[in-house]
């Protein structure tokens, strides 16, 4: 169960109360009991003196054994002293009382007062009186002759006017004391506020502090005490502080938020209990996640994925930085290089790892792709160059040889030497045309498309003739776009020219130029011996061949369609393929009339 706690104003007040009335209460207590202590005692001394004024009369009457006169004189002295006189014999029998008849009056040898004067020369008790059935303060003292007790003195007063005169007293002093207590009552309630509401501005302060309201200060009234004004201040230091200090660190983890978004690599950021701590954007992206807001969820349970789960795993084992490279799966096969460093917290205790990866599958690809241009460009270049130097060779060995041989090795040889120089050619366009879609450096100009196709027919025309080979070009409309005719022209000569490589004789090259919307369709369609499906998606690479052998034999290179590809790609445009064996192939390129800039 919880316990409620008071307010420190309900702790303060009840017991600024509770002091208070106790207080009061002890000295009007002492107060009145003192008053009425001294009044008793006056009392007592005003019997005393008015027993020894008496004692010397009536000594005289009881020596002369004059009873009668006793009772007399002590009626007439009893009554004009208002004060009650008994005289009493050592025996205890009353000879004189102005209240009552003596001889109606037992014997008073018991009597405290009567004990007491009688062993200690004065006696005095307040008791209820047998007698007269009241309260009453006596005093009596012994009559000595010749150091004999004669008899005894008393007076005695009622204790009933001195009790109303009390129990006056008692009245004012408690109407006084109730009028204390509910000033005092008041004087508390103020003080205790006065106490506490320095208090409650600080603690409204720092209820505000902690809603992370830092602009607000503590304001306390110059009535406050010199304490809570300096507390005052303190708070108001801390806020400022408080303030400063997180601004600061507002700032620096916006600056760190900034650069960590904008890393195009990812960092994934896991404590011990493999829990992730943070994650770019870029690791959402190159990991593929789907889910948002995986921090603090682990690590295997956020990214179901055994490999990055392993390297995670490897990393947080790790005291120093580590680098490695993966392979992860995920749909598709990504390699990444992952560099992690151990996360340390204050105490530099390790508290985590940092891993750090970059998709490098982009760059082993192209890796592998150069690796194979090298060696394929290699392998190119060696064979004709190899026939080159075979030959020549045996024309310096054997200068005896047989003019028709002489012939053909030549032949060979400039055969050689032409494919040598189209390989190089080619090689050369290919990186031109790369290099300069790279730094954006191609022309573009709006010209007609009829320029290009024209010249590339031209240039084509005669090869297609030798081999019986029309060219028809269907075009409904003249279309004008920004595009860089040379090049255009040089992607058509490449596909017309092997539309007639690879076409038997006797056949037709249909060039059919279509406007679309946003884009112009170039398509060259032979009736040639088709391509094998197989083939179609690895066509546009470089040095790529159906058929090397015939190729070579036709004088390619297997570089004319990544040449094609690679002019479709300065036009932000593409280049496709259809075909059917036996039938015949299709070639599209498309161009875009906006994307040419
Ligand atoms: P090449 O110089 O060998 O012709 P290309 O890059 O121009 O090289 O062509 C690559 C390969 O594609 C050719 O070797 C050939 O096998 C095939 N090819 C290209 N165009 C056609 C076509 N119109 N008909 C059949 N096969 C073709």
């Amino acid at each position: 169960m919880k316990i409620r706690r008071k307010t420190l104003f309900w702790k303060l007040y009840p017991s600024f109360l509770n002091i208070s009335f106790i207080s009061l209460l002890a000295i009007v207590m002492i107060a009145l009991w003192s008053f009425k202590s001294f009044y008793y005692q006056e009392r007592a001394a005003d019997l005393e003196i008015r027993a020894k004024i008496l004692m010397p009369e009536f000594a005289r009457l009881i020596k002369a054994q004059k009873h009668q006169e006793i009772q007399q004189r002590s009626q007439v002295l009893g009554d004009v002293s208002s004060t009650r006189i008994t005289i009493i014999l050592p025996s205890g029998n009353v000879v004189g009382d102005n209240k009552k008849a003596p001889k109606t009056m037992d014997n008073h040898k018991s009597r405290p007062e009567i004990e007491q004067a009688t062993f200690k020369g004065k006696g005095l008790s307040i008791r209820y009186g047998q007698t007269l059935s009241i309260d009453s303060m006596y005093f009596a003292m012994p009559i000595f002759e010749q150091n004999k007790i004669i008899g005894i003195i008393r007076t005695s007063t009622p204790l009933g006017t001195l009790q109303n005169a009390l129990w006056s007293i008692y009245y004012k002093v408690s109407l006084g004391f109730f009028i204390l207590i509910i000033i005092t009552a008041f004087a508390s309630w103020w003080m205790s506020k006065a106490l506490v509401r320095p208090l409650e501005v600080i603690k409204v302060q720092a209820q505000k502090l902690a809603q992370g309201d830092f602009s607000s200060r503590v304001q306390l009234n110059s009535s406050d005490s010199l304490e809570s004004e300096q507390l005052g201040q303190a708070f108001n230091e801390i806020a400022i502080q408080l303030n400063q200090r997180i601004e600061i660190i507002l700032n620096q983890r916006n600056e760190q938020e900034a650069v960590f978004s904008s890393m195009v690599e990812g960092v994934i950021a896991v404590d011990s209990c493999e829990k992730v701590l943070r994650l770019n954007q870029a690791a959402y992206n190159i990991l593929k996640i789907t889910e948002e807001n995986i921090e603090g969820i682990k690590f295997q349970e956020a990214i179901e994925n055994i490999e990055l789960h392993n390297l995670i795993l490897f990393a947080l084992q790790q005291d120093s930085p580590t680098k490695q490279e993966i392979v992860i799966h995920n749909d598709i096969e990504q390699v990444l290089l992952a560099q992690s460093a151990p996360l340390l917290d204050m105490h530099k205790n390790k508290c985590g790892t940092l891993v750090v990866f970059n998709d490098i599958t982009k760059l082993k690809e192209f890796e592998l792709q150069r690796k194979e241009f090298v060696a394929n460009v290699s392998h190119e270049l060696r064979t004709p160059l190899t026939a080159i130097q075979g030959l020549s060779e045996t024309l310096m060995e054997f200068p005896d040889l047989v003019q028709e041989k002489r012939a053909n090795f030549i032949g060979v040889i400039h055969t050689h030497s032409i494919r040598l120089e189209s390989i190089i050619e080619n090689l050369l366009t290919l990186s031109k045309i790369e290099k300069e879609t790279e730094i954006d450096e191609i022309e573009f100009a709006n010209e007609s498309i009829d320029l290009a196709l024209s010249n590339a027919i031209f240039l084509c025309k005669d090869k297609a003739l030798k081999r019986s080979i029309g060219i028809r070009l269907n075009s409904a409309e003249d279309i004008t776009f920004k595009h860089n005719s040379s090049l255009i022209e040089q992607a058509i000569i490449n596909l017309l020219n092997n539309a007639i490589k690879y076409s038997d004789g006797h056949s037709e090259i249909k060039i059919t130029v279509i406007k679309q919307e946003n884009n112009i369709n170039i398509s060259i369609a032979d009736q040639g011996n088709g391509i094998p499906k197989e083939h179609l998606s690895r066509l546009f690479e470089r040095f790529y061949r159906v058929d090397k052998a015939r190729s070579r034999k036709l004088g390619g290179t297997g570089l004319g369609l990544s040449i094609v590809k690679h002019i479709a790609l300065a036009h932000n445009g593409t280049i496709s393929v259809e075909s059917e064996i036996n039938k015949g192939s299709v070639f599209t390129l498309t161009l875009p009339f906006e994307k040419c800039v």
